[in-house]
């Protein structure tokens, strides 16, 4: 057991929509959190909250752990770019923590926060322990960014067109353009909805996969040069190191997106990205699996290295080696059923 993880809190108060609606409502300060490597689900709830906590006349910051760059794609969102980095900030006691899109304290510096902050959780990983204080889930929403739309729906608050941009930047990403396995009918009229508030979908479209920098596409470049094809075809492994990203210049959060490509591969029943990380904070290395048909439990296998997330896309961290991590991967598929 890794000494610096806290015991698992206590499970929290489970709170509906409403409650959540008529909570923030009432607020004076907020401070929103979602997870370190953000993705366009986290960033999307991030621009969405704060954009909602302006219009209610709300005092809101956001805090996402890390100093990696966010990815370029959800740069476009407004007020990603005043989102606080490094260490949690102070919180005061008249400031509720809305922890959005984090399944983990840990993952996202929750457990750090000052003794007695107020946590309201919302958010859709099944795996989610229900840690705050507040516990809004829903593992059957497409996103988090679904289970905020219906927290503003509750309230009756003001929509506009950049709220219902964000909402839905995590909406599609979420649901890979609304073909994976979580997308409900209910996705698709949120979308619908989302559009009659004025979104242009093309143009989200065009910021977020249309405007691939080079440098992404070359690292994309090296890891399928790094590929290893395993177990008779049913495996996909493949890594990228610090020298991956210092000869195409990229940075870690141009490697999101990477594992979608690996997953493609006929026959692939799950994919591994293995991202080592070199450097002061990080020293270790970041593995993102997916199951493509579902019938490996991808969650399972990361929970079993301290990770977690959905049945289709987990993730982890570790202090190993890139090649210990591909044998335990492959391993850890062939004894699955
Ligand atoms: P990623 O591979 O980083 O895109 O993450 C895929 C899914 O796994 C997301 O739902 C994450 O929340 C979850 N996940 C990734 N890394 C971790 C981790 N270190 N601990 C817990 N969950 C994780
Ligand atoms: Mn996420
Ligand atoms: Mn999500």
């Amino acid at each position: 057991m890794n000494p610096g993880i806290p015991p698992t809190p206590q499970a929290g108060k489970m709170v509906t929509p409403e409650k959540v609606a008529a909570r923030l409502r009432g607020e004076k300060r907020v401070l929103a959190i979602t997870h370190e490597a953000p993705d366009g689900d986290a960033l999307g709830c991030i621009s969405a909250f704060l954009l909602m906590a302006d219009r209610l006349g709300l005092d809101s910051r956001a805090y996402v752990p890390g100093f990696a760059a966010f990815p370029d794609e959800y740069l476009f969102l407004p007020r990603v770019d005043g989102v606080l980095r490094g260490a949690p900030p102070e919180v005061d006691q008249e400031t509720t923590v809305y922890m959005l899109d984090c399944a983990s304290l840990m993952r996202s510096n929750g457990h750090q926060l000052a003794e007695g902050a107020v946590r309201v959780n919302i958010d859709h990983h099944q795996d989610n322990p229900a840690y705050g204080e507040f516990n809004l889930l829903d593992s059957a929403a497409p996103s988090t960014t679904a289970i905020l739309y219906a927290v503003f729906r509750a309230g009756g608050f003001p929509m506009d067109v950049d709220i219902a941009t964000a909402l839905y930047v995590g909406l599609v990403t979420d649901t890979g353009r609304f073909q994976y396995s979580n997308t409900t009918a209910e996705a698709h009229r949120m979308a619908a909805e989302l559009q009659n508030e004025g979104v242009d979908v093309n143009a989200v479209y065009r910021e977020v996969y249309e405007s691939t920098p080079l440098a992404k596409l070359m690292l994309l470049e090296r890891a399928l040069c790094h590929l290893e094809i395993r177990l008779g075809g049913a495996l996909v492994v493949s890594w990228l190191g610090p020298d991956d990203f210092a000869k195409t210049g990229a940075h870690e959060g141009q490697a999101e997106g990477i594992i979608d490509t690996l997953r493609r591969i006929q026959g692939v029943r799950v994919a591994a990205l293995i991202k080592e990380r070199s450097g002061p904070e990080h020293a270790d290395c970041k593995v993102s699996l997916r199951s493509t048909d579902g019938s490996v439990n991808v969650a399972l296998m990361a929970g079993k290295l301290g990770g977690g997330g959905h049945v289709r896309a987990a993730g982890f961290n570790c202090e190993a080696s890139v090649g210990w991590l591909m044998d335990w991967v492959e391993n850890e598929v062939r004894a699955s059923p």
